[in-house]
Parts: structure tokens; C-alpha cells; sequence
């Protein structure tokens, strides 16, 4: 028999938006469920230091941040379902969800925190080397290259930390970016020019990955010079795609208004969608900021917004009643 699960605030994604909105939400009493997503605790997993989030003087780990937020969410009664939604029904409340497991999310409101996901370049050469050398997250991959060359895609924040976090591994790290200057922050910037294990290559986009054969792997990366149009070849054993995210929204597609490029829209100041009792909070509806702690207060707005929600719809069911 198919198991139901179902709650007064359903929330898909255990990032910090939707562990934020899980305190939030169990403290005003909703017991909420988190279905956690494929990626339990979010994008800081996949990270190290983290020294940007308020309330700790040291430099932070990212999983470790991300299990203290999932084990406050459980002390004050979210409960947490390892699952992975791939079907929606926000046609009528409560809403329908249903899970990769086969069980059905039933909620009387719905928080959407889904966040995003990795981009990469969409080269067949890519495709065909993740994972034996091209990889988009150096902190899961950066170790098998321990004493090896590696090279870092893109010129933002992810990029320049990407690059910094390998020069513990390598002392020969390659930082590709397609312009002449970076996106990322300056004083990660200033870290990175002051950092004699990486060079800079500018204006250099990549053609391929290329591929040494066999069980060797990537061997090297064949770039463009954007300016001459000149072809050169730097010798890598690793790759590292670190050019931004998508907004994990494909599953909301025709269901739920998103803007051009993808991401949830929301009323002005709010995290209202266009489906009244369905809120977006963090990465998923934010593509300026894209901060955990921006991400978090989003989660908080989203389900102080679903708990008035849901008292005006209960006022309202008492006073329809009543007539
Ligand atoms: P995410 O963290 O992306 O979490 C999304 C959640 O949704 C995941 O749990 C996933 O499993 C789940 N999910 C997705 N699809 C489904 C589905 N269909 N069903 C159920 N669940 C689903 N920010 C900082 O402030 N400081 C930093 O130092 C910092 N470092 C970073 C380093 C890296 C390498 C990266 C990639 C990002 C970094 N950021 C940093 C940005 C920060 O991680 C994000 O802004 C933040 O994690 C966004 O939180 P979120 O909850 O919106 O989404
Ligand atoms: P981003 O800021 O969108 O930067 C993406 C970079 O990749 C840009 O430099 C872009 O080049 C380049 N790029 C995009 N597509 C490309 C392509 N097809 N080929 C080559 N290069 C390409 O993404 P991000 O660095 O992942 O950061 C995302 C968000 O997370 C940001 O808001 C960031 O502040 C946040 N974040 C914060 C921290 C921190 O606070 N410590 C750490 C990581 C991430 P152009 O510059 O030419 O567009």
C-alpha cells in the first residue's frame, strides 16, 4: 500500500531555507515534514569554510552549520523524510506531492525550497569525463588530485574558492575565466592574486576536455582565446565546472509561474507564489543574492507566511460555517 505522509506545512528542500522555515514552522506549532531532496543539508555540504554566516566568530565548517540547523529543525519537531518529489499537484489544497519512493506528501501549505544545482558547459567531452577528472565540486573531488595539476572554470565566488580550497591539494592550480576580470568578491579576489600555487588564465573559453584514454582520464583542456581566437592546450589531470547554478524548478514548470530564467517568482517582500498556500524561499526564488543567510531568512518569511496563511483560511472555513 502506497504511504501518506501529511502536515499542515510541507517543505521540500533541507537547505538552509528549508530548515529555517522547518524551525520556524514547527515552533508555531505546523509540525512540519522536510522532504530533504537528493542533497540533504543543501549546497554548503559541498563546501568547507564558511566564515559569512552570523553568530560564530571562527571560521565554520558548511555540513557541519547545515547538521546543527537539521538537528535544531528535529529538537523543536520538524521531521525529516529522505525523499526526492517528482510529481505535483497544487491544482486544488491540500496540495499533492508525490515522492521517487512512490509515497504521497499530502499539505495544507507548501514551502518550496529547492534551491539549485550545478551548471556545466553542455561539451560532449565533458559528459563523457565526469567523474574521471571533470567534476563541479572540488570539495568532493579536490583530493583525488592531491599532488596532480588541476584547473578551475568561471570567475565567481564558487570559482575563486573552488580554486583556493585545490591549493591544498595541488600546488599547481589553473583558474579559466572567459573575460578579463572576475565576478567574485574582492577580498576573495585578493586571496586569490596573493596565492602563488594559482596562475590565471583570462579571456579563455573551453573547447575540450581531452580525454587520455582508457582508464587515464582527462589529460588536458583544450581553450580559445576569446580575443584572437588562438588554440592551446593546458596539461590537467582535473577539471573543476564552476560556473554558477540552475534553480531547481523543472518539476514546478506549468505548475507554478517562474520567471525567464527559470527561478520562482514571488510577490514583492514576500514569498507568496502565484498559487495562494505555495511559498518559495532561498536560492530557488532569489538569483541576486544566493547567500545561506539569505536563504535562511527567506525560509523564516516563508513560513511566518504560510502560518497567516493558514489562520485567514481557518478564520474563514469557522466564519462559512457559522453562516
Ligand atoms: P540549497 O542549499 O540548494 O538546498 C536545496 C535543497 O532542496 C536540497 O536539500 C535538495 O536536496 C532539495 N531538493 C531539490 N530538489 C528537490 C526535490 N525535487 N524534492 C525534495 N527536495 C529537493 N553561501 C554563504 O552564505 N556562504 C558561503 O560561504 C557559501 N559558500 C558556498 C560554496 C559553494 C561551493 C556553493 C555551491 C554555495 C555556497 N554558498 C555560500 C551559497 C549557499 O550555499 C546557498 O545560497 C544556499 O545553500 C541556498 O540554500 P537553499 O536552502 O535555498 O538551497
Ligand atoms: P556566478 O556568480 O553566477 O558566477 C558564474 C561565473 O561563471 C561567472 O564568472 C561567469 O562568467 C562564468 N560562466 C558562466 N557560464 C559560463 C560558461 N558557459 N563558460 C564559461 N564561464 C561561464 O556563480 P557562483 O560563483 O556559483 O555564485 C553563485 C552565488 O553563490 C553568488 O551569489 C555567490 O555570491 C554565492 N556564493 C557565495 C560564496 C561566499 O559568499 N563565500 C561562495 C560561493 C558562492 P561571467 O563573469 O563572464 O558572467
Amino acid at each position: 500500500m502506497t504511504a501518506t505522509h501529511s502536515t499542515r506545512m510541507l517543505i521540500l528542500g533541507s537547505g538552509p531555507a528549508g530548515l529555517s522555515a522547518a524551525i520556524y514552522g514547527a515552533r508555531a506549532g505546523l509540525a512540519p515534514i522536510v522532504v530533504q531532496g537528493i542533497q540533504p543539508g543543501g549546497q554548503l555540504m559541498t563546501t568547507t569554510d564558511v566564515e559569512n554566516y552570523p553568530g560564530f566568530r571562527e571560521v565554520i565548517q558548511g555540513p557541519w552549520l547545515m547538521q546543527e540547523m537539521q538537528a535544531q529543525a528535529e529538537a523543536v519537531g520538524a521531521q525529516m523524510l529522505w525523499d526526492t518529489i517528482v510529481e505535483v499537484d497544487v491544482s486544488q489544497r491540500p496540495f499533492r506531492m508525490v515522492g521517487d519512493s512512490g509515497t504521497v506528501y499530502v499539505g495544507d501549505t507548501l514551502v518550496i525550497a529547492t534551491g539549485a544545482q550545478a551548471k556545466w558547459l553542455g561539451l560532449d567531452s565533458e559528459k563523457l569525463l565526469q567523474g574521471k577528472g571533470v567534476s563541479a565540486c572540488a570539495t568532493c573531488d579536490g583530493f583525488f588530485f592531491r599532488g596532480k595539476k588541476v584547473a578551475v572554470i568561471g570567475g565567481g565566488n564558487t570559482a575563486v574558492e573552488e580554486a583556493l580550497y585545490l591549493t591544498n591539494h595541488s600546488h599547481d592550480v589553473t583558474l579559466i575565466h572567459r573575460r578579463d576580470s572576475l565576478r567574485a568578491e574582492k577580498i576573495l579576489q585578493k586571496r586569490l592574486f596573493a596565492n602563488d600555487k594559482i596562475t590565471t588564465l583570462w579571456n579563455k573559453k573551453v573547447e575540450r576536455f581531452i580525454d587520455g584514454g582508457g582508464v587515464t582520464g582527462l589529460v588536458g583542456i583544450e581553450l580559445k582565446d576569446m580575443e584572437t581566437g588562438e588554440l592551446s592546450t593546458l596539461d590537467v589531470d582535473g577539471g573543476f565546472v564552476a560556473i554558477g547554478h540552475h534553480p531547481a524548478t523543472e518539476l514546478f514548470r506549468g505548475h507554478i509561474a517562474l520567471d525567464d530564467d527559470g527561478y520562482i517568482t514571488v510577490d514583492k517582500g514576500t514569498t507568496r507564489t502565484n498559487v495562494p498556500g505555495v511559498f518559495a524561499c532561498g536560492d530557488v526564488m532569489d538569483k541576486h543574492y544566493r547567500q545561506a543567510i539569505t536563504a535562511a531568512g527567506t525560509g523564516c518569511m516563508a513560513a511566518l507566511d504560510a502560518e497567516r496563511f493558514l489562520a485567514e483560511a481557518d478564520f474563514e472555513q469557522v466564519a462559512e460555517a457559522a453562516e
